[in-house]
């Protein structure tokens, strides 16, 4: 099933369009990634799918309805925009950070219920964010804070998730296990993710579909073996690259000059 629906988006800051005309649609339970070098438009498009802006032109359909109609708090029950950076300058705690995913369920004079810290509760205990329930978040490291974001994401009970770089500025375990957790939404829990990420390998063992954006058009969308494909890798990052296969697994190479 189409859970979203692009059609020809064009979007500009200032006077170069950073969206080109650029259609696309997301299927029910899809895990992608969203690549492309610096400046292609990655993080403007997640924000429009997640209605924090606006397209200058073209629409956004969420199964069948036009987002720039529906109501915020009931669009958040649906769809969850993680941003990459997350400026915290109020000292919250954890588990309130999560508990703040609840907002768009709460009537402005409710509090939260029962079910509310429930559901709240298990979407710490599956970023595995449990143990930090009570610290600060400004006094957690880089990665725990990624899972904290993506607990609050969760408890936002959404159909889909949309992820700014989720994994950037985290060592490799981290990165692992942040994905590992997404991997696990996805095909458990058949959450429809999408995720900009600047590691075609790790987007490429993890995601089954990719999309490649350049210059806000997307040039490239299909399974990891149809999108990372030599010649227009060249193309799109200016650089030389080499491919091969380990596994099954398509691998790419920037060829290094010594
Ligand atoms: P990516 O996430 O792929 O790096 P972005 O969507 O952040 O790309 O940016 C695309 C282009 O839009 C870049 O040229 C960037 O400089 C420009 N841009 C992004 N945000 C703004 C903004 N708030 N005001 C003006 N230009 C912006
Ligand atoms: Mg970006």
């Amino acid at each position: 099933m189409t859970l979203m629906k692009l059609e020809n988006i064009s979007f500009t800051y200032e006077t170069e369009p950073v969206l080109r005309d650029l259609s696309l649609s997301i299927q029910e339970q899809d895990f992608i990634g969203l690549i492309g070098p610096n400046g292609s438009g990655k993080s403007t498009l997640l924000k429009i799918m997640g209605a924090i802006m606006k397209p200058d032109s073209g629409s956004v359909r969420f199964k069948e309805s036009p987002v720039a109609k529906i109501n915020k708090k009931l669009f958040a029950q649906s769809v969850s925009w993680i941003p990459q950076d997350h400026p915290m300058v109020f000292p919250f705690k954890v588990s309130e950070i999560v508990l703040m995913g609840r907002h768009p369920y709460l009537s402005p004079l409710s509090f939260e219920s029962e079910e509310d810290f429930e559901i709240t509760r298990r979407a710490m205990e599956t970023t595995m964010t449990s143990q930090f329930a009570d610290r600060y978040f400004n006094e957690i490291s880089g990665g725990e804070k990624q899972r904290v974001m993506i607990a609050s994401a969760l408890a936002q009970r959404p159909e889909m998730m949309l992820l700014d770089e989720p994994t950037a500025a985290l060592d490799l375990k981290y990165q692992i296990q942040i994905l590992n957790i997404l991997k696990n939404l996805n095909t458990a829990h058949n959450m429809t993710l999408i995720m900009a990420m600047h590691d075609l390998n790790l987007a490429a063992s993890f995601c089954n579909r990719l999309i490649l954006l350049d210059e806000g058009q997307i040039v490239r969308d299909g399974t990891p073996e149809q999108v990372l494909e030599k010649d227009i890798l060249e193309r799109v990052y200016g650089i030389e690259i080499d491919l091969d296969a380990k596994d099954g697994n398509i691998r790419v190479h920037p060829v290094i000059e010594n």
